[in-house]
């Protein structure tokens, strides 16, 4: 007999595990608080107009999020961002300059001074940090690459990520890769030379050379496919309040958005939901000590504004994938993408879509402010920007009130806490932007490798039962 397993949550994490875990004969049940699935993929389409709410786009890093977009029959519907999207932009001295993407234009790029440029020769001959406290990511930068690097590539690079701040997130967490080209060769312009032999083995490709794409009606294309995949084993307007476990099963109690309650067993849970909500359910009548302490994984506030324009009101050729803007510029937005360069049928004939983000660990407080303020302090900034003239002909505000976890100085206690309660709590699992990584491509990896430890005890289950009927 195969195990039975309830998913909490139907964001990309649970979503990817329900579909992988019901393929291995599995039995699944999807509980999801909200209305619809997707969790933050979430696309809207209206007057011509799509705008994604939450995430833009993927990055195809790994094979498992090309197998599974293969898997659940989206591949005709993918669509890859155009080649002049690979052009992204850095705010420096009000201006947009491209940020260089090869030596040549690294050599004559004003992005950087020359002593900034001169700099780099050093970086091979620092050596790798063996001192006992954890670094930041700013730490780590500007031992090895020096301030300009910090402010002009770091820091716009990681408000456009995790829209958070350099000084507080942890190299060693959140950008593991960059803090492995250190450790593994010595230093990252040895371990870029060296890593990729064998990033090509592992067939994995590098954050800044992946294929970025999205789906002819945007990501939402994902969830509404799962859904129909996965049938009556998604239960929506269903919130788990508390689990208790009966010996080896688990029973899973929830409360419909109508009121009713029921109570689901299984042999396992897998919790995907935000992290810092796992507070609100008790497990065997109480909440564990440590899950309290998960609740200080700071989630900064972020106001997505995805605005329409004629193209005659925009200046700039928007040839790109968008503008990223350095903390030392002293904008009140974090950035902004040029949607409808990046993929087709995002704007009607003849106009754009802009997506603009606001607040974050930068300014939490434009995140929530009213919607008219937070256009008039866009359009300010993306006249100087991008020459934007004139009221925008679309507009949708989605408000984010935890938008991201910050993997910051620090982090790996609650990894810790994570790895903890999966084993004082045999047969409770975690998965989710807060274990290896925040992209929706790691949030897949994420939850493959979940479900494989998952299917793993399965087949052992079934192995022990038929040799005890035997
Ligand atoms: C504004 C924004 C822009 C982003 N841009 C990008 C981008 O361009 N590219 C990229 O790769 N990544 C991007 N990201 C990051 C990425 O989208 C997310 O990290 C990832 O999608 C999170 O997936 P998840 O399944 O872990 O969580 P979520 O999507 O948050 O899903 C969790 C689900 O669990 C449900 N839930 C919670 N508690 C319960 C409960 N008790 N009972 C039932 N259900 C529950 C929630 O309602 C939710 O649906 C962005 C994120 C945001 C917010």
């Amino acid at each position: 007999m195969n195990k039975s397993i309830v998913i909490i949550g139907g964001g990309i994490a649970g979503l990817t595990a329900a579909f992988r875990l019901k393929e291995a004969g599995i039995k699944v049940t999807l509980l999801e608080k909200n209305d619809r699935l997707g969790g933050v993929l979430y696309s809207y389409q209206k007057d011509g107009y799509l705008a994604e709410l939450g995430p833009n786009s993927i990055l195809e890093t790994s094979p498992l999020v090309t197998e599974l977009i293969q898997d659940i029959g989206l591949e005709k519907d993918k669509v890859y961002a155009d080649d002049s999207s690979k052009t992204r932009y850095i705010l420096r001295n009000k201006k947009p300059l491209p940020l260089p993407s090869s030596p040549l234009s690294f050599a004559t790029t004003p992005l950087f001074s020359i002593m900034a440029k001169l700099r780099l020769i050093k970086e091979p001959f620092i050596s790798a940090w063996d001192n006992q406290y954890e670094e930041s990511l700013s730490q780590f930068v500007l031992r090895r690459l020096g301030r300009e690097f910090l402010d002009y590539a770091i820091n716009p690079f990681v408000a456009g990520v995790y829209a958070g701040d350099p000084d507080m997130l942890s190299v060693k967490h959140g950008f593991p890769k960059l803090y492995d080209l250190e450790q593994k060769y010595g230093g990252l312009i040895k371990g870029q030379i060296k890593g990729a032999k064998e990033r090509k083995k592992r067939q994995e490709v590098a954050k800044q050379s992946a294929r970025m794409f999205s789906f002819r009606h945007g990501l939402k294309m994902i969830p509404d496919r799962m859904k129909d995949l996965l049938g009556s084993d998604v239960q929506t307007n269903t919130r788990v309040k508390h689990m208790t476990k009966k010996g080896a099963v688990w029973e899973v109690h929830t409360i419909g958005s109508d009121g009713v309650e029921q109570v689901i067993p299984a042999d396992g849970v897998l919790y995907t939901g935000r992290i810092t909500d796992l507070q609100h359910i008790k497990i065997d009548g109480r909440i564990p000590d440590n899950v309290t302490e998960l609740q200080q994984i700071y989630h900064p506030p972020v106001s997505v504004l995805v605005l329409g324009f004629h193209r005659d009101q925009v200046q700039h050729p928007l040839d790109g994938f968008g503008v990223l803007i350095p903390k030392v510029e002293k904008f009140q937005i974090l950035g902004v993408l040029f949607s409808s360069t990046m993929f087709e049928q995002r704007a009607p004939k003849d106009h754009v879509t802009l997506t603009v983000f606001v607040g974050g660990v930068r300014q939490p407080k434009n995140a929530q402010k009213s919607i008219e303020d937070i256009l008039a302090l866009a359009l300010k900034d993306l006249h100087t920007i991008l020459g934007v003239k004139g009221q925008p002909t679309f507009v949708h505000h989605t408000y984010w009130k935890q938008a991201i976890p910050q993997y910051n100085v620090g982090y790996g206690k609650y990894k810790n806490i994570l790895n903890d309660l999966e084993v004082t709590y045999q047969g409770l699992y975690f998965s989710g932007n807060y274990r290896s990584g925040i992209s929706v491509a790691d949030t897949i990896v994420n939850s493959e490798e979940v479900c494989e430890r998952i299917k793993k005890i399965n087949r052992k289950v079934r192995k022990e039962k038929s040799q005890r009927i035997q």
